[in-house]
């Protein structure tokens, strides 16, 4: 027998979805409700845009099945939670009970616009992509507003059509999440493939109605057919309110996917961890954090041991058709030691040494299974 009699996942995404499977295999045989606010259901989002933005066929392949398992699937946006009667209230007017609520509403892409302002482009979901692919077919210029690991795929998208791009961010491309050593080299590649970087002092502001540019703070105005906003994500906890359960980073849990009010965890993009000792609230919107999360909550929610770790420092993106993946601690700051290759000739595989003495491993350019990148990542440790 499992601990929760029924159990409620809200958010059909990537989290959700690997929840609700690992529910039905560690043996919850209870009742399963999972409520979801995109009509397509479950999709995978790196795809997006990786391939959908040049490929129309792959819309059709990026489905997240729940094939066989038993599990009642709503499709209307959970619009409020009342954590003391254990309900939720969806769109269309059900009231969910549960014993066990699983929040994985994910995120969706800020977004820089005035009110009342039309035509700003994000990308967030596949809807965002069709909309992207078809004003890409007769774009002539563009211009993307965020150098994050989005703002350059959807650059190089622009780039791989021969649209010439123009990426505006504060900070160097990738720097960020990659650190400098990385970034320049990235940039530099991107220069080479028609992706120009503009370093503003301070956040761009669109202009046009519908959205035709960009100005920055030191007066540089820029406009383009296409203007596409990468600029981050945020938490869709809306229908929390009143709950206590969310604030700006979004819905805080601790290493067991738990949040502070009984009965609920959560897992995926929507989730920030607690601070604990030295380390701070911490987002890590990323896919591999997104699975392994789902399986924590899942376990948490039957009151099971967990699986594995309820975090997951692998990620990957591609930028020019170069691929990157990483697996360790972010961001890397200072000199790489090369095991292989070298980072000129575009095939590297890279570890950073931490003064905590943790490492990270990075693939540049390199075919790396993601497991031989882990083995790395641990030998290279000094602990
Ligand atoms: C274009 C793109 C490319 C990416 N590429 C990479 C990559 O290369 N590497 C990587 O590590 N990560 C990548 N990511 C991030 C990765 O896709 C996310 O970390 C992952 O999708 C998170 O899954 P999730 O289930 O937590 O949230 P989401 O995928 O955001 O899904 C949340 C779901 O909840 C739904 N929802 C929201 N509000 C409600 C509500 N009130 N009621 C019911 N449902 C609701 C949403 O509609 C959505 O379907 C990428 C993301 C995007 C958008």
């Amino acid at each position: 027998m499992t601990a929760a009699r029924s159990v409620l996942v809200v958010g059909e995404s990537l989290a959700g979805t690997t929840a609700v499977r690992h529910l039905r295999a560690l043996g919850h045989a209870g009742p399963l409700t999972l409520v979801g606010a995109e009509e397509q259901g479950a999709y995978s989002r790196p795809p997006l845009s990786k391939v959908v933005l040049k490929d129309p066929s792959a819309d059709e392949t990026l489905g997240l099945a729940l094939d066989g398992l038993d599990v009642d699937v709503i499709r209307s946006p959970a619009v409020a939670a009342d954590t003391d009667r254990r309900t939720v209230t969806t769109a269309d007017g059900r009231r969910i009970g549960y014993d066990a609520l699983i929040v994985a509403t994910g995120a969706g892409a800020r977004r820089l616009a005035a009110p009342g302002q039309r035509g700003e482009l994000v990308l967030r979901t596949l809807e965002d992509a069709r909309r992207l692919r078809a004003r890409l077919a007769d774009a002539t210029s563009a211009i993307v507003v965020g150098a994050g690991f989005l703002g350059m795929e959807v650059a190089s998208a622009c780039a791989a059509r021969g649209i010439p791009v123009t990426v505006v961010d504060t900070d160097r491309p990738l720097e960020r999440v990659l650190g400098a050593y990385l970034s320049a080299e990235i940039t530099a590649r991107a220069a080479t493939h028609g992706i120009r970087f503009l370093q503003a002092s301070g956040f761009a502001t669109l202009t046009g109605d519908p959205v035709r540019g960009v100005a920055l703070p030191d007066g540089t105005e820029l406009t383009a057919d296409l203007v596409v906003t990468c600029a981050g994500e945020i938490p869709c906890v809306d229908w929390l309110e009143g709950t206590g359960l969310a604030g700006r980073l979004g819905v805080g849990i601790d290493h067991a996917c738990a949040t502070t009010v009984p009965g609920v965890f959560a897992a995926g993009d929507v989730t920030y961890l607690r601070a604990q000792g030295t380390q701070p609230d911490r987002r890590a919107p990323f896919w591999s954090n997104a699975v392994a999360q789902g399986r924590a909550a899942a376990a948490s929610a039957l009151g099971l041991p967990l699986p594995g770790p309820a975090h997951d420092d692998y990620f990957w993106t591609e930028v020019t058709g170069l691929s990157v993946k990483v697996v360790g601690r972010l961001p890397l700051l200072g000199e790489p030691t090369a095991v292989q290759g070298s980072v000129a000739d575009g095939r590297a595989l890279l570890t950073w040494n931490h003064a905590d003495g943790t490492s990270t491993a990075v693939a540049y350019g390199l075919r790396k299974p993601v497991a031989a990148l882990r083995a790395l990542a641990a030998t290279s440790s000094s602990d």
